[in-house]
Order: structure tokens, then C-alpha cells, then sequence
């Protein structure tokens, strides 16, 4: 007999399973379907900066967004903790963006002008904090806005969602979805099951559903490469955030810096093209930081859209089918909120977030195809 479940959720990073977490604290219950390790693709690659207004130059509906999203990184600091043992890495030191020249200094007090709650550092102050930073203009400081630990992060969801009740199936690909009476069925490696509804968090595997069901693919794979340094001596808290590259100094020392951006690259490998122009931008700026330990290098790939907007929201001609992938940048700031959304969708059907026609996946069904479930 077909094995029957609520809500499968195809693809085990921290979009999924943040899904996963919400929902099954909400009473219903889901299979997150994961083709390799929980965590392992973009997710893992990730800084884990929670961005809000280093990603959004004016207030809007998207600014608001990625703030109700860092918001409930509070709570779920603790609550995932006391669920799992799982400290998610929550850094609270703020982040500073940093001009490099006039026209760049010009614009972050544009940005300041928008968010008055921002902090401004005269350049006088910045070498004064800051000596080791070379040739500093004036910077914006983001008290609110920190960072986590992706990966361990992901893991946390994953774990809360099991103590819930949902389950999960590793190294096993969904192969299929097909529309039936009853929902979805939906073919994996091993076998079918029944799914009252499907949710789509592929990450930048996400395109060839939306092809499947009769939409234009509106996924742009974008790699990143990143490295990583463990310095002998901390030379500062708060995430630095340059034109070129940021550097998150995360609470166990490592300092991570990133990264590339090569649109429409799916490759795995991590280049010494693309670290040796991300090292002589970080050096030329702190330039003490060469002589410290380098730790690692890796490289991960963005689920990009082509607005740059995630894609949040159920499909335009197919009930119960579900989207939540796109994150581009921000899928780990983006991760709770996700969750939220598609909780709502899914349990109350009706859903009160003013971003919800800005996100869904119908606004990309300009150029629909048949469906051809
Ligand atoms: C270098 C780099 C730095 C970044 N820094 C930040 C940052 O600082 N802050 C931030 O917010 N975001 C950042 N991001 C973006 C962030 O990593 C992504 O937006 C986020 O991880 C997307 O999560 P996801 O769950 O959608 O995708 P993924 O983590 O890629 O998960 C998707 C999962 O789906 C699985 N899958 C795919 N197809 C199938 C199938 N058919 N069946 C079963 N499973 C399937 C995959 O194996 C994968 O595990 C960064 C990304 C990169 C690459």
C-alpha cells in the first residue's frame, strides 16, 4: 500500500526544514525528502549574515520582511536550544557597513537618512576603532543585525521538527510529482508516496519543478566561493561589510569571508581565480589579516530568481502545491519568516502578510506553459 502523509517537503536545507518545524508544531505533520545530507548544498555554504540593511538600500515591504525574519532569531535561539541541545550560534554584535570612497560614503548616508535607527561612524572614529582597517571613510553600524551558524542552524530545525513529530528520508531524490484525487503523488527513488500537499524548497534545484508544472523556470543558480581564517587574536566582533566582501567573525573564533558571484555557474570547485581576487581585496583593507592562519575554502550555489525575489506561495493553477525557494542571498535571514508563510498557507489558508502577491509564484506565470502534470 502507497505510504500517505500530509505535507512532503522536497529538499532538506534550512528552507525545508524550517518548513518542516513550523509545521509540525503547528500539528501537521510532514517527510522532508532529502537527495543527499540535510544541510549540505547552499545552506551549508552560507556566511550566515542576517543582513537586513546591508541587502535593502530604502524601507519596504521586502525591508520589513527580512526584519520580522531576523526578529524571530531571538526566540528561536532559545526554543531551538531547549529543544535540541543546538546552540545556533547567534551573534549580536551588529554589523558595520564601511565606504571605501566618496561617491560609496555619499550613498551609505543616503541609507542612513532611510533608517534613522542606524548608527553613523565619522572615518575619525573608524581608525580609531578600528586601526588595523586601512584607508576607512565613514560606516553605518547595524546594531541589530548579527549572524548565525548555518549549518547549525539547519540541523536545529531538522532535530525540533523530528521532536514534533515529522520525519525524514536522506539520500533518496524526488524523481516526480503527479497530480491525483487525493493530492500528490510523488515519486522518489525508492517508492510513492501520497501527499496531501508538496512543498518545493530545491534550492537551486528548485527550477525543474516549475518547468514540470507549467510554469517558465525562474531559478538562477548564482555560485559563491567563501574562505575562511582562524586569527591567533580576535580583532573584532562585528561583521565588516565592504563593496567587495564581508568578513563575519563568528563566535568560535573562525573568521569567514566572501564572496564570489558568478551567475548561472553550477560548478562545485572552489577556484584560486576566485579566492585570489577575494584575498587581494580583503589584504589591500586589512592588510594584517594576511599573516593569520588560513583555515578552509568552499564554495556553495545561490538559488537565485530572476527578480531577486524569493518565491514564496502557492501555484497559480495547482491547489496544494506549494513554493518557498529563490532565497538568492538571504535564505538563512529568510528561513523563519519562510517557515511562518508556509505554515500559514498550508494551516490557515488565509495569510496576512502584505508580501504575499510581491512573492508569489504566480507574478512569474506571464509566460505560463500548458500544465503537464
Ligand atoms: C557563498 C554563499 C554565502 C551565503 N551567505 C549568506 C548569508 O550570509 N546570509 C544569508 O541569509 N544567506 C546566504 N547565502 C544564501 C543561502 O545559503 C541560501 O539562500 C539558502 O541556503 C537556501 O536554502 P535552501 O534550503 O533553499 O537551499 P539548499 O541549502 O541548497 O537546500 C536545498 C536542498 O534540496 C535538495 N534537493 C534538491 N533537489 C532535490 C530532489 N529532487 N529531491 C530531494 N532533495 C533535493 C538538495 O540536496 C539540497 O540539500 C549564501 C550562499 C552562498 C553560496
Amino acid at each position: 500500500m502507497t505510504d500517505r502523509v500530509e505535507t512532503l517537503i522536497i529538499g532538506g536545507g534550512i528552507i525545508g526544514h524550517s518548513i518542516s518545524y513550523y509545521l509540525n508544531k503547528s500539528g501537521v505533520s510532514t517527510v522532508v525528502v532529502e537527495k543527499s545530507s540535510s544541510g549540505s548544498k547552499a545552506t551549508r555554504a552560507a556566511a550566515g549574515m542576517l543582513g537586513v540593511h546591508t541587502e535593502n538600500k530604502q524601507a519596504s515591504v521586502f525591508h520589513k520582511l527580512c526584519e520580522t525574519s531576523r526578529n524571530l532569531y531571538k526566540e528561536l535561539s532559545k526554543e531551538l536550544r531547549n529543544l535540541t541541545s543546538i546552540d545556533i550560534g547567534l551573534s549580536e554584535y551588529g554589523m558595520i557597513e564601511i565606504s571605501v570612497d566618496s561617491e560609496h560614503e555619499r550613498e551609505l548616508a543616503a541609507k542612513k537618512e532611510e533608517f534613522p535607527d542606524l548608527d553613523w561612524i565619522t572615518a575619525e572614529e573608524m581608525n580609531h576603532r578600528y586601526p588595523y582597517i586601512k584607508k576607512t571613510g565613514g560606516a553605518l553600524f547595524m546594531k541589530e543585525d548579527g549572524h548565525v551558524e548555518p549549518a547549525n542552524t539547519c540541523e536545529a530545525f531538522k532535530r525540533a521538527a523530528l521532536f514534533y513529530g515529522g520525519r525524514l528520508i536522506e539520500n533518496n531524490t524526488v524523481l516526480g510529482i503527479e497530480k491525483v484525487n487525493e493530492g500528490y503523488q510523488v515519486q522518489l527513488e525508492t517508492g510513492t508516496l501520497i501527499a496531501e500537499t508538496v512543498v518545493v524548497s530545491s534550492g537551486a534545484d528548485s527550477g525543474r519543478w516549475f518547468e514540470a508544472t507549467g510554469l517558465e523556470n525562474p531559478i538562477v543558480p548564482t555560485k559563491g566561493e567563501c574562505f575562511s581564517l582562524f586569527p591567533a587574536r580576535q580583532y573584532f566582533k562585528e561583521t565588516l561589510f565592504f563593496r567587495n566582501f564581508y568578513l563575519v567573525p563568528k563566535l568560535d573564533g573562525r573568521y569567514v569571508i566572501g564572496a564570489t558571484s558568478i551567475p548561472r555557474d553550477r560548478s562545485t570547485t572552489t577556484t584560486g581565480g576566485g579566492l585570489a581576487r577575494l584575498m587581494n581585496d580583503v589584504f589591500a583593507v586589512l592588510p594584517g589579516l594576511a599573516d593569520e592562519p588560513f583555515q578552509a575554502c568552499w564554495s556553495g550555489i545561490r538559488p537565485g530568481s530572476v527578480d531577486d525575489l524569493p518565491i514564496i506561495g502557492e501555484h497559480p493553477n495547482l491547489s496544494g502545491l506549494y513554493f518557498a525557494t529563490g532565497h538568492y542571498r538571504n535564505g538563512i535571514l529568510l528561513a523563519p519568516v519562510t517557515g511562518q508563510m508556509i505554515r500559514d498557507f498550508i494551516v490557515e489558508n488565509e495569510v496576512p502578510y502584505p508580501e504575499k502577491e510581491m512573492l508569489s509564484p504566480g507574478r512569474l506565470a506571464t509566460h505560463e506553459r500548458r500544465v503537464t502534470l
